[in-house]
């Protein structure tokens, strides 16, 4: 009888490999921007009995029985989602940010209709319009940039654009974008070309919920988030919208996007969110976004560049064209994932390589904030990486800031 053996013993390489990841995680500096490491409670709940519950539907009108105590679990997550970003209508079940934007979409655009949105070599995201993606596909999309000289979005230029577009939906929120977005503004240019404002806040649904960037809940129809970033839920989905769209979102979830919520993962997002709660979480949020100065503060005066010159959030872009004409991304990558900091490249504004290849790397805080990191260990942290990236021929310098990454690693242990 299979039923009660253990992962190890019903499938050892996956079991194995699991447990390589979890000592990967422990014995590296995760950068990339968009991870973070959840909480006992969240993986709790994401491996729970609940995986096994159809729940097709919303809480109260359900397609299948027995679903009292996952309406219980759903209600709380849309009432801590609620609570925390202050919005009418809340919708937990989209499976990933990807596809909250999908509902979006489909509840306010008709196929051919026009989106506006951030280019994504200026830091927007696939589901804004790339014709790699279904967004691209369905639907007619133009894309504003940031300004080469600056790094920042150019407002005035984006205003102008909407009203030679005249598009039905303009889209707000980014992957790469260190600077926080003007969302009242962005909300004005959709209100005057009577299109919808769609705030995609995946990056940063964190920093919101914690009150240290702005919300864009008052000046947006629609706003999307992932629950695994900024926001320590574990991966998924959410979307926001005032109550006059509350019945048209929740029918482009389902039935028109997805079938049955995964509601070990609706669990792990009230776990998360519940957490999110508390002052501890604000103290962290906080944290992140300082961590974030302080490494642009000592990139900066090594020398390298950064879009936009510094940060108002979790992440930073480095552009290594100025600073280490001859380092792609990509290699950067490689040299700190050699020494166990994990960051990824990042096509930079006007970049002239490939998006495999690249000219920049996006290094982000919330992990490592997690970890117990602050200003002392990410001066550290920003040493290191430049001198990575100033020495990547010496074995000597490798050898003593893998040294370093582990000692660290060791002080600042994440589950153990
Ligand atoms: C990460 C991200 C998403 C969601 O991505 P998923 O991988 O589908 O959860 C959506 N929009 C932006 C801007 C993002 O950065």
């Amino acid at each position: 009888m299979t039923f009660r053996q253990s992962l190890d013993q019903i499938a050892p390489g996956v079991a194995e490999a699991t447990e390589l990841e979890r000592e990967r995680q422990e014995s590296t500096l995760g950068m990339i921007a968009s991870e973070n490491h959840v909480s006992q409670a969240v993986l709790e709940s994401q491996g729970s009995v609940l995986t096994n519950k159809y729940a097709e539907g919303y809480p109260g009108s359900r397609y299948y029985g027995g679903c009292q105590h996952v309406d219980t679990v759903e209600q709380l997550t849309i009432d801590y989602a609620k609570e925390l970003f202050g919005a009418d209508h809340v919708n937990v079940q989209p499976h990933s940010g990807t596809q909250a934007n999908m509902a979006v979409y489909f509840a306010a655009l008709e196929p051919g209709d026009k989106i506006l949105s951030l280019s994504l070599s200026h830091g927007g995201h696939l589901s804004h319009g790339h014709s790699v993606n279904f967004s691209g596909q369905l639907y007619n999309v133009r894309q504003y940039e940031v300004d080469p000289e600056t790094g920042y979005i150019d407002y005035d230029d984006l205003a102008a654009m909407a009203n030679e577009f005249d598009p039905d939906m303009v889209v707000s929120g980014s992957s790469a974008y260190p600077r926080e977005f003007d969302y009242a503004r962005i909300g004005e240019v959709a209100d005057k070309n009577d299109a919808d404002h769609l705030a995609d806040i995946a990056h940063v649904t964190g920093l919101i919920a914690a009150g240290v960037h702005s919300s864009p809940v008052e000046y947006a129809n629609f706003v999307t988030g992932s629950t695994h970033k900024t926001i320590r839920a574990g991966r998924g989905g959410i979307i926001m919208c005032d109550e006059e769209h509350a019945d048209e979102i929740d029918s482009a979830v389902f039935p028109g996007a997805q079938g049955g919520p995964l509601m070990h993962n609706i669990a792990g997002k009230a776990a998360g969110f519940s957490e999110a709660l508390t002052d501890g979480f604000q103290v962290h949020a906080e944290q992140v976004v300082a961590n974030a100065k302080t490494l642009a503060d000592v990139f900066q005066r090594q020398g390298l560049s950064l879009v936009s010159g510094g940060t108002d959030k979790h992440l930073l872009l480095v552009d290594l064209r100025e600073s280490h004409p001859d380092l792609t991304g990509k290699e950067a990558e490689e040299l700190l994932s050699d020494v166990g900091i994990i960051v990824n490249k990042n096509t930079v504004p006007g970049e002239t390589r490939s998006p495999m290849v690249t000219s920049g790397i996006r290094v982000g805080t919330p992990a490592l904030t997690t970890r117990g990191f602050e200003a002392d260990e990410m001066k550290t942290v920003g040493q290191l990486i430049v001198e990575v990236l100033d020495n990547p021929e010496s074995d000597i310098v490798r050898d003593r800031v893998s040294t370093t990454v582990d000692e660290l690693c060791e002080e600042f242990p994440i589950y153990e």
